[in-house]
């Protein structure tokens, strides 16, 4: 039987993908392996043609001069994202690419880089960097461990739920305890790391919404995670 094939696109891995952001795609590909799904990766940078169809969404952080890189052509983009998230295809946005999912970015040095608006946020840079690990918890996925390392704080408006609330590090503000947004079945957040080796479950959410998606179910089996456990168990004890 041919196995169920899933299309993850990553989005401007060119521009947007630091601090081990590219495990996020590895994590998704594998973890589909395991599933018995046959993953297909695709890339997407500036000047691309945008794919026909797509099961999952990635896209990852970058310097403030990479976010100017892309600004244009994700302005360009925006409607076509729009109608994948209307259409509930899952997306993981970390940092850079979390904050242009919003709204605006203005830098600290007063550069306004607009953001596409699917979240309900706005970030303003400020002098003081965001460094460090950070552990937050969730409903839906518990404990959320990674690394954070921005200058931009996000605030939330009314359309958006946080991820998680900050333990440990700064996360959306330094002041809101806030960390991440949600919105139908996109996932914002500022932790690198990378975040899904360490957080499992949160790619295994957005590979369950993505198979239903296209084929109405999840066939989900019991994984070994005790390396995932491990990890999270010792990234954990880390100091901020
Ligand atoms: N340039 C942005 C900031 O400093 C995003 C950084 C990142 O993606 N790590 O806030």
């Amino acid at each position: 039987m041919n196995k169920k094939e899933l299309t993850i696109l990553q989005l401007y891995p060119r521009d947007m993908n630091i601090y081990g952001d590219w495990g996020n795609v590895l994590t998704v590909i594998r973890r589909a392996q395991w599933y018995g799904y046959e993953p297909k990766l695709l890339e997407y940078n500036p000047g691309d043609t945008f794919p026909v169809h797509v099961d999952i969404v990635l896209g990852g952080g970058g310097q403030d001069a990479g976010q100017e890189k892309i600004q244009a052509d994700l302005l360009k983009m925006s409607p076509k994202l729009h109608e994948l998230v209307e259409n509930d295809v899952p997306m993981l946005m970390i940092c850079g690419l979390y904050q242009l999912f919003g709204k605006f970015f203005k830098t600290k040095d007063g550069v306004m880089i607009d953001g596409i608006g699917i979240l309900d946020i706005e970030t303003y840079g400020g002098e003081e960097r965001m460094i460090g690990n950070i552990v937050t918890d969730s409903d839906e996925f518990g404990e959320i461990i990674g690394y954070e390392n921005h200058s931009g704080q996000t605030f939330l408006g009314e359309g958006v739920q946080p991820l998680g609330t900050v333990r440990k590090g700064a996360g959306n503000n330094g002041q809101d305890n806030g960390e991440g947004a949600r919105y139908r079945h996109v996932i914002g957040s500022y932790l690198h790391g990378s975040l899904l080796p360490k957080n499992p479950a949160i790619a295994d959410w957005l590979l369950e919404k993505a198979a239903i998606q296209r084929y109405g179910e999840f066939s989900q089996t019991i994984l070994d995670d005790h390396f995932a456990s491990h990890a999270r168990e010792i990234a954990l004890k880390r100091p901020r």
